[in-house]
């Protein structure tokens, strides 16, 4: 199996395992590439996350991938939201700063400094 088919197929895998523990129900879930966003998440309970997010450690794709389902709960990142994080991701707001971003669904302008990837990518 390719690599990064086998990296997808992981991925998958923790959308599956987060999804039971947050108890939501993505729509659809695709894997495909993004360069200005780590995920999205949109009206109609479609999840999208960004193939690169395979290269990542595991912990930051909890984070993306806690973030992305979380919406299907909460869709803004208002407190709930950001107690929900707190609740299932403790450090989620120290991988916020090493992204370089404030909160996600809104691009933000990149700033280039202490990324853990090549290329700035929010959360959306
Ligand atoms: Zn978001």
């Amino acid at each position: 199996m390719h690599s990064s088919e086998r990296g997808i197929r992981l991925l998958r895998q923790r959308v599956d395992a987060w999804a039971s523990k947050l108890k939501v129900t993505p729509h659809l879930v695709r894997v495909q590439r993004m360069t200005r966003k780590w995920g999205s998440c949109s009206t109609r309970g479609t999840i999208t996350l960004a193939a690169d997010l395979i290269e990542q450690n595991r912990h930051f794709q909890d984070f993306v991938v806690a973030h992305e389902l979380l919406h299907l709960r909460v869709p803004n990142h208002g407190r709930l939201f950001k107690a929900l994080m707190t609740v299932h991701v403790p450090d989620w707001r120290a991988l916020d700063v090493v992204r370089g971003h404030g909160p996600c669904a809104m691009p933000r302008q990149t700033r280039s400094g202490r990324t853990i990837a090549e290329q700035s990518k929010s959360v959306g």
